[in-house]
């Protein structure tokens, strides 16, 4: 083969569903092996199941690989569109001796099975159409009468070099002579499989370790069509917090879920690498240039890896604090405007401030929806105080509200400034003989409404003198209705 130094992967998903956290795992796990040793990364849509596939879920695997920033080398490719090379393939084993007709019926075979059953003995078919002589198969194929292909397998064993388990062996006894083509001549799954990954000129087929027993039979195919075999590698299986094979159970488990849950793409990426690989080393946070230059195969896991959305959100969390708020904005705008604090245009006239807003809030943030929700103090006129932060930081009204007229007045003739007016401050804390928390916890709830915010001073700033002025004298307002 010309170019076989080129490593070629593929992710390979079923349209049936969503694109899944695990099917996004594995692709990422492919799209980063290719990427670190520069080669191709295919996407083909296993779509013969004409059935239960569907363009819909088609559309959703594009999106959600696109907002992840998984793209694809190549044009996709429909395993339905191959069919008629799948039958080709089988042909071809047909006709090397590595596969023969069957004409036992359903019916017969299920009869069978009972019978093995009732025998206590497992069932597998015994190869009787094998050993039908050659006149007979001629005759009762001129004849029409349906059949199957079946794959002869061979003695012996059938093993390969795992990249994350090391060696795997199947005794090929274990093997029944499998269908490769039913009699509407439609291949069944391994065969398709094998049929695409030889013409795709796929290096290594790495997925989830739920196909590892498909693999002795994919194995034994390659070999029958004499094709070069590719590597496998096997990813652990995705468990929820109870140790249970992750589903909808454990909530939201579609890719796109979590873009609408104020979820970034680059978070998501980094989190779903962990499930089932370690950089070493306790790394934990990276951008995806850090973990093509991380990946390496080596720290693939055998173990279950462990989906805990509080992780999610850490992670998220922390990519958030990283970016920079001009890369920020272009997802939390529509946000804000959905949520009615602001209109686009507002935030493109107050660019630096709507910047250092953005920068201000991003590190208490742990998803973009917590960024709108402590960015309305900053947007809206008029705020609401939130009943827990009154209880506790207003407790009495009338010296609460004496500490903010005089924070007030203070105020009123300091620079507009952080040290200026942390000086001021605790200099009137100073002279009242209370503590600077005394002063700024109130001064708080007055500008903000909540008990959590930035830094005292970064809030004034933000503010603006004319809106942090006017929101004492509301607070002040608000407590003497209440004294
Ligand atoms: N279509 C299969 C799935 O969605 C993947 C097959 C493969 O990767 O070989 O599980």
């Amino acid at each position: 083969m010309a170019d076989s130094a080129t490593p070629r992967v593929r992710f390979a998903p079923s349209p049936t569903g969503y694109l899944h956290v695990g099917g996004a795992r594995t692709a990422l796990f492919n799209w980063l092996y290719a990427r670190k040793l520069g080669g191709k990364f295919l996407l083909r849509i296993e779509d013969t199941d004409k059935a239960r596939s569907t363009d819909e879920s088609t559309r959703a695997i594009f999106e959600g690989l696109t907002w992840l920033g998984l793209g694809w080398d190549e044009d996709p490719v429909y395993q339905g569109a191959n069919l008629e090379r799948h039958r080709r393939d089988a042909d071809r084993m047909l006709a090397n001796g590595t596969a023969y007709r069957c004409f036992c019926t359903q019916a017969e075979l299920e009869e069978r099975r009972k019978e093995a059953e009732a025998r206590k003995e497992s069932f597998k078919y015994d190869r009787r159409c094998y050993d039908l002589p050659r006149a007979e198969v001629e005759r009762r194929v001129a004849a029409g009468e349906p059949h199957v292909l079946r794959f002869l397998v061979p003695e012996g064993t059938t093993e390969w070099n795992d990249l994350v388990h090391d060696r795997i062996a199947f005794p090929n006894k274990d093997i029944e002579d499998f269908v490769i083509l039913r009699s509407d001549r439609t291949p069944i799954y391994n065969m398709a499989v094998v049929s695409d990954d030889i013409a795709m000129r796929i290096t290594l087929v790495m997925r989830g370790d739920d196909h590892i027993s498909n693999t002795p039979k994919q194995i034994l195919l390659y070999r029958a069509l004499g094709a070069e075999l590719p590597e496998f590698g096997h990813l652990p299986m995705i468990h929820g917090l109870d140790g249970k094979k992750l589903s909808k159970r454990h909530g939201a488990t579609a890719v796109g879920d979590y873009q609408h849950q104020g979820i970034l793409p680059g978070a998501m990426l980094n989190f779903l690498a962990l499930l089932g690989w370690s950089p070493g080393n306790d790394i934990e946070v990276m951008t995806l240039d850090e973990m093509i230059g991380l990946f390496s195969t080596d720290g693939l896991q055998k173990k279950a890896a462990i989906f805990d959305p509080k992780k999610l959100e850490w992670m998220n969390g922390q990519h958030l604090s990283r970016t920079p708020a001009r890369e920020l904005a272009p997802r939390v705008t529509p946000l804000l405007v959905a949520a009615g604090l602001a209109t686009e245009a507002e935030l493109a006239a107050r660019r630096e401030w709507y910047d250092a807003l953005l920068e201000l809030l991003k590190v208490r943030a742990r998803t973009t929806d917590d960024i709108v929700r402590q960015a309305a103090p900053y947007l809206r006129d008029a705020i609401e105080y939130d009943a827990d932060a009154v209880a506790k930081q207003w407790k009495d009204p009338v010296e609460t509200r004496s500490i903010l007229g005089a924070t007030r007045e203070r105020l009123a003739t300091t620079e507009w400034e952080p040290a200026a007016m942390e000086e001021a401050l605790r200099k009137l804390a100073e002279e009242r003989g209370i503590g600077g928390g005394k002063i700024f916890q109130p001064l708080r709830v007055a500008l903000t409404g909540l008990t959590v915010s930035p830094g005292i001073f970064d809030v004034l700033v933000m503010l603006g003198r004319d809106r942090s002025l006017g929101r004492i004298e509301a607070a002040e307002a608000w407590l003497a209705s209440r004294a």
